[in-house]
C-alpha cells in the first residue's frame, strides 16, 4: 500500500515518519525546497532565523518523548518570558502582581476593576452572548482591559474589527477565565503548576532553530527508505469513478510527475487541495473557498549591534500607532541563534496577501520595524539594519463569523474521497500549534496503517487553552 503525503510541514512529516517506521511505503510531495513548513529555520550570516517565536510546548508526556527522539535528545528547556508594551511600559504576560501594580497607572487599575464589577453586575440581569470576540472578552474582563490590550491587539493582529471575529479564537488563546481568575492566579499561582507550566516552560532544539525538528524528521524518514520530493508542488489529484484518489501529480523541474497512490494524506491548505481535484469541485465548494480567508505575515529581521535587545522570548505591541504587533529575539531561545556581541530581532506585521505591507521590500520593512523598536525604546536610532525579510501567506486561518459553515462545505467535499484524509493546521483550517500538528499526523498514520479511525480530528478541536 502506497501513501502519498501532500506537504512536508510537521503534520506531513509526522505522518510519513510513523508510516515509514511501521514499514509502510510513503512519499511526500512538498512545494518548497525545504521540509518543516511554517516551523522552519534558516541561516542568515551568523544567525538562525525562525518565522517569529516558535516554542514547543505540550502536556502530553509521550509527545514530548517523541520530540526528544526526533531531535536525538538535543533539546533545551526554557522558562518563558514574554511581555506586553502598553501605556509606554512593559508588563509581564501572563500578568504578575508586583509588576502590574508598579507599572500600571492607578487610575487605569481602578477603572479596570470598576468596569469588571459593572459588567458582572449587568450580567445578573442580561445575558451577554459569546457571539464574537469582543463580547467574549468584555463580559470576562470589562471594557478597560478590552480596550488597552485584548481588543486593540487582536484587531491589529487580525486586521479586522473584533465584532467580526469568532469567540472560538478567544477561548483557545486567552489562558485566564476572567479578570477575577487572573487576579487569583496572579496572587496565588495554582499549586499543581498545571496551567502555569504550560504557559511558562517550553522545549526548543539546542541547535538549528525550530526548523531542526523538520530537518531531523526528514533525515530519519529518508533513512527509513521513504521519499521526500522537495520543490514539487501538487498540481492535480486524479479521482476515479468510485471517488478514490488514484494519482497525485506534482510539478518538478518544469515537468509533471505522477505518483500512484492507495491512500492520500493532505496537509497543504485545504482550499488549494480541493482546487487540485480532477474532476473539479462544484460551484458551491468554490463559493465557500472564496469566503474562507487567511491572515498573512511579513517578518522583518533586524540585526542590532548590541549583545541583546531584551531578555524576552517575545513582546506584544498592541499600540495602534505601531505597525509591528510582536517582536521576538531568537538568541533567547537558543544559544547558537546569534553570536555573543550582536543580536537579531524579528518584527511581525500582519497583512493580507498583495496589500502594501505584503509588498514591502527588505529595506521598506526594516525601516518600519526599526522605527517601531525605536519608539518603544528598545534600540537606539540608527542602530538596526534589515538583514532579511520573509512572508508567510497562510499564517493564520481567519475565524470570522461564518468560517464554520464555509469550512464544513470544504470538509464535506474532502470526505467524499474515500481514500483521502486531510489533517494539520492547513488541512483542517485550524488555528493549532506544532504539537497539535504532530499529534494529528501521528494519529492519521495510525488510521492509515490500521484502517481504523484514530480520531486525528479530535486533536485541538475543543475550547481548551492552546497558549
Ligand atoms: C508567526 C507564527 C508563530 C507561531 N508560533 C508557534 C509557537 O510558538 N508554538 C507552536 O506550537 N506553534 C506555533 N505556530 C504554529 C505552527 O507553526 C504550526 O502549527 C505548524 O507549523 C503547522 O504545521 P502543519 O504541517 O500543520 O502546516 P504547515 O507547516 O503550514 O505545512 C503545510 C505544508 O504544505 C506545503 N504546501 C503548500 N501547498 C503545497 C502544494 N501545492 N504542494 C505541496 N506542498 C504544499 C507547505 O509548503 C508546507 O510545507 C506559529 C505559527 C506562526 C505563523
Amino acid at each position: 500500500m502506497h501513501t502519498v503525503v501532500l506537504g512536508a510541514g510537521l503534520a506531513g512529516l509526522a505522518t510519513a515518519f510513523e508510516i515509514a517506521k511501521a514499514g509502510g511505503k510513503v512519499t511526500i510531495l512538498e512545494k518548497e525546497d525545504y521540509a518543516g513548513g511554517m516551523a522552519t529555520s534558516w541561516q542568515c550570516g551568523p544567525y538562525w532565523l525562525d518565522h517569529g517565536p516558535h516554542r514547543f510546548h505540550s502536556r502530553d508526556e509521550e509527545l514530548i518523548r517523541h520530540i526528544y527522539e526526533i531531535l536525538d535528545n538535543q533539546v533545551v528547556i526554557r522558562e518563558r518570558l514574554s511581555r506586553i508594551y502598553m501605556q509606554g511600559k512593559f508588563f509581564h504576560y501572563p500578568l504578575k502582581t508586583q509588576n502590574l501594580l508598579q507599572n500600571m497607572p492607578k487610575g487605569i487599575l481602578m477603572k479596570a476593576a470598576w468596569d469588571y464589577a459593572w459588567i458582572r453586575m449587568v450580567q445578573l440581569f442580561k445575558k451577554i452572548p459569546d457571539d464574537n470576540f469582543e463580547n467574549w472578552v468584555l463580559k470576562r474582563f470589562g471594557r478597560t482591559l478590552y480596550e488597552i490590550f485584548f481588543g486593540t491587539y487582536t484587531a491589529k493582529a487580525w486586521k479586522m474589527p473584533c465584532t467580526e471575529i469568532s469567540a472560538d479564537w478567544a477561548s483557545q488563546r486567552i489562558s485566564q477565565a476572567n479578570l477575577w481568575d487572573t487576579v487569583k492566579k496572579t496572587l496565588r499561582p495554582p499549586s499543581d503548576g498545571s496551567v502555569r507550566s504550560l504557559v511558562s516552560e517550553f522545549w526548543y532544539p539546542a541547535h538549528g532553530g525550530i526548523g531542526e525538528i523538520g530537518r531531523k524528521y526528514a533525515e530519519k524518514i529518508r533513512a527509513m527508505g521513504a521519499e521526500i520530493h522537495l520543490s514539487t508542488p501538487v498540481v492535480r489529484i486524479e479521482i476515479d469513478g468510485a471517488k478514490n484518489a488514484r494519482r497525485v501529480i506534482g510539478m518538478k523541474d518544469g515537468r509533471e510527475h505522477a505518483f500512484e497512490c492507495d491512500k492520500v494524506v493532505n496537509t497543504m491548505p485545504l482550499p488549494r487541495m480541493l482546487e487540485a481535484f480532477d474532476p473539479g469541485i462544484d460551484d458551491e465548494v468554490r463559493e465557500a473557498i472564496s469566503r474562507l480567508k487567511y491572515s498573512s505575515i511579513v517578518f522583518s529581521y533586524l540585526e542590532v549591534e548590541q549583545p541583546s535587545v531584551s531578555p524576552d522570548h517575545w513582546i506584544y505591541l498592541p499600540e495602534k500607532e505601531l505597525t509591528v504587533h510582536r517582536i521576538s529575539e531568537f538568541k533567547n531561545f537558543s544559544d547558537d541563534a546569534a553570536p555573543g556581541d550582536r543580536t537579531v530581532v524579528c518584527c511581525e506585521m500582519t497583512c493580507r496577501r498583495g496589500d502594501e505591507i505584503w509588498n514591502l521590500d527588505l529595506e521598506g520593512a526594516a525601516k518600519i520595524a526599526a522605527r517601531d523598536l525605536e519608539t518603544v525604546g528598545l534600540i537606539e536610532r540608527g542602530s538596526a539594519k534589515g538583514i532579511d525579510i520573509a512572508r508567510v501567506r497562510y499564517a493564520y486561518p481567519i475565524y470570522d463569523l461564518t468560517y464554520k459553515e464555509n469550512l464544513e462545505t470544504l470538509k464535506r467535499a474532502a470526505k467524499e474521497i474515500g481514500n483521502l484524509h486531510t489533517t494539520g493546521r492547513q488541512g483542517l483550517y485550524r488555528y493549532n500549534n506544532m504539537d497539535h500538528s504532530i499529534a494529528m499526523g501521528r494519529r492519521i498514520a495510525k488510521t492509515v496503517l490500521k484502517g481504523r479511525d484514530a480520531r486525528a480530528e479530535e486533536v485541538a478541536a475543543g475550547q481548551e487553552y492552546f497558549g
